[in-house]
């Protein structure tokens, strides 16, 4: 067994790798960039290496600093995780011919599922069921169009490079096909360097079926049975569980059966995975089943097989890597009960899925017997905008899909994240859906009834007042206990946005300047409301501060400057909207505090204006 690792990635698949690694007695050195440099997984790890600047071609994608990076530190092996340089075979072979152990397959594996018209083609040879379709070299627009007919309308366009769901067209009909074709290999070309692209058979409610599959260096492969990712937004999976809805033996025995086939006909080893689309119209059945494409690395979504077969992919990774034998045979591998796992994101589903960045103040996931959370950010760590803005994956495991489907949806609903937003509460909604609590998923389902779901949560009533007694002093509240329960409304800010709240209690003798309520995986923060607060000093001095936490994103003056009343001095943008922040009075700016993109906590002393005489 290698007695060293680094791990060419970051976030929650580093932290994943380097806790196995550390089980196993195995030294870890974690790479990091510039915006990198307080993250997790550098804090986890034994030693880090700096590899360059935030942008990932400067740092995480340049192989040859990683290289350096292992040869420095006496790494024995490197583990890619996934994305990144993970399916990269030049990579994998830079590494080998370093002397180094790649945690990976050969590169000839995955160079000959690199391409899906190539990879389909190898598995029809292999005698793996593929998707109908064209994938033939020929590029001319006239003969893919007449492909595009003889496959049959509604047909995908795939960039054969594509990847994550990029480069990838549904065409209805013969009109549309020209114009799709276009983009398609517009955006192939500039995402992925290559604008071929195949044709396939749209299947009518696809549902994603995939099968885990590992091999050893000693020709031995078996699968670790299926997983099922059709909850899907924009091709991009949302919630992944194992088993799958409605799997019989038969058809479980014969999907497996394929995706072995199809492992070993490019001599795999490691962990990879098979894609497989299915017929999801009626009952799942072998011959309504095709193989998509192959994943030749770790996927995201493996915690939920490592949940019921009670295997540690990445152990037996390490293993394999090593030249060990697999740990395990066929026979002794058998599922037991059922994992579901959402991806919680850094985004708002509100505001069209944009990622969210910032600190996050607070982080908070919800706990539950049988649950698991894979993370690679902490309380006061930041999302930054140069990767991926998943905060983490949040796994479940039941009895059955029922009880796994309710723990999940507990443990995100008792999830708290603040400033950032995130997608707690879409997923709670999207695992209620009574289609995905049926077990019907196919991957339209978000597409169909998704705008629902995400609609921004807002706080209960019962919460909100809960919140507000806190702020208000008990003895604005004595006027109103003549009665029984004092009644009277005030106005508050939630996130910046006024809201009008019951207060039902008593107040406090020790008044909160702003009280975080959380409920349905959702934060938001509620401060008294002072009428002129966004719009320069509250209290009548010259000082200017951040009447929430937000980012600087202009400033308008400079130390020593004289201004006029009402004149701008900055702008903040907080909870996605911008305040202009102005001079109170005609004066001097005698402290400045701000400079643009900087992030400001509440209360922030950002300029002070020194009144004229
Ligand atoms: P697929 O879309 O083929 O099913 P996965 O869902 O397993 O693939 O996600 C892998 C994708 O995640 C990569 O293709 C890449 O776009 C993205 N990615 C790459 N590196 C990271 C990372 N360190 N953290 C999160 N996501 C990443
Ligand atoms: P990527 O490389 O982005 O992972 P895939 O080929 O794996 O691309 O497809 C991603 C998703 O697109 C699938 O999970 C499925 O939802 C949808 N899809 C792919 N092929 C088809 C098809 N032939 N018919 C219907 N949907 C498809
Ligand atoms: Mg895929």
């Amino acid at each position: 067994m290698i007695k060293s690792l680094l791990i060419a990635n970051r976030g929650e698949i580093a932290c994943r790798v380097i806790r196995t690694a550390r089980e196993l007695g195995i030294r870890t050195v974690a790479v990091y960039s510039d915006a990198d440099a307080q993250a997790l997984h550098v804090q986890e790890a034994d030693e880090a290496v700096h590899i360059g600047p935030a942008p990932t071609r400067e740092s995480y994608l340049v192989g040859e600093k990683i290289i350096a990076a292992a040869k420095q530190t006496g790494a024995e092996g490197i583990h890619p995780g996934y994305g990144f340089l993970s399916e990269n075979a030049a990579f994998a072979q830079a590494v080998m011919d370093a002397g180094i152990v790649w945690v990976g397959p050969n590169p000839d594996s995955i160079t000959a599922m690199g391409l899906k018209d190539a990879a389909k083609k190898l598995m029809a040879e292999a005698k793996v069921p593929v998707t109908p379709g064209y994938m033939g070299e020929d590029q001319s627009p006239g003969v893919l169009a007449d492909e595009a007919g003889k496959v049959g309308y509604p047909v995908l366009i795939k960039a054969v490079a594509g990847g994550g769901g990029k480069g990838m067209r549904l065409v209805e009909s013969e009109d549309d096909f020209a114009d799709a074709l276009q983009s398609c290999k517009r955006e192939a070309a500039s995402s992925f360097g290559n604008d071929h692209v195949l044709i396939e058979k749209y299947i009518a409610s696809p549902r994603h079926i995939e099968v885990q599959v590992f091999g050893d260096k000693h020709g031995n492969v078996v699968h670790l049975f299926e997983r099922d990712c059709s909850l899907q937004r924009r091709h991009q999976k949302v919630i992944e569980e194992a088993p799958a809805p409605g799997m019989d033996s038969d058809t479980r025995e014969a999907l497996c059966a394929a995706a072995v086939r199809a492992a070993k006909a490019v001599d795999y080893v490691g962990a990879g995975t098979i894609e497989f689309i299915a017929d999801g119209s009626g009952k799942l059945s072998a011959d309504k089943i095709w193989f998509m494409e192959m994943n030749t690395r770790l996927q995201v979504e493996h915690p939920v097989t490592e949940e019921i077969t009670g295997v540690d992919l990445v152990e037996w990774q390490l293993r394999v890597a090593s030249g060990e034998p697999l740990p395990m045979s066929q026979e002794d591998l058998t599922i037991d009960g059922w994992a579901m796992e959402a991806r919680l994101y850094a985004e708002d589903p509100a505001k069209g899925f944009l990622p969210s960045i910032g600190k996050l103040d607070l982080l908070q996931f919800g706990e539950a017997d049988g649950g698991r959370i894979d993370t690679g950010v902490y309380e006061g760590a930041e999302v930054s905008p140069h990767y991926d803005p998943m905060i983490a994956k949040v796994i479940a495991w039941g009895e059955d899909r029922s009880e796994a489907r309710e723990r999940l949806g507990d443990m995100l609903a008792d999830s708290a994240v603040w400033p950032v937003k995130t997608n707690a509460s879409f997923l709670v909604k999207a695992l209620q859906h009574p289609d995905f609590a049926a077990g019907n998923v196919d991957t339209g389902l978000i597409g169909r009834d998704g705008e629902e779901m995400a609609e921004p949560p807002v706080p209960s009533d019962d919460v909100l007042q809960a919140a507000a007694d806190a702020l208000v002093p008990a003895t604005d509240m004595a006027g109103f206990r003549l009665n029984a329960a004092p009644q009277r409304a005030a106005w508050f800010l939630l996130d910046g946005e006024k809201v009008e709240v019951d207060l039902t209690g008593m107040g406090t003798d020790e008044p909160a300047t702003g009280v975080l309520v959380t409920e349905q995986g959702q934060a938001w923060l509620l401060t008294p409301w002072r009428q002129d607060a966004a719009h320069g000093a509250a209290d009548g001095s010259g000082a200017i501060v951040a009447p929430m936490p937000g980012k600087v994103i202009s400033v308008e003056v400079e130390k020593g400057d004289a201004v006029i009343k009402g004149q701008k001095l900055l702008t903040l943008e907080a909870m996605k909207m911008e305040h202009t922040l102005t001079a109170p009075f005609d004066g001097t700016v005698a402290e400045l505090n701000a400079s643009a993109g900087a992030q400001v906590q509440v209360d922030a002393l950002l300029v002070m204006i020194e009144e004229s005489e």
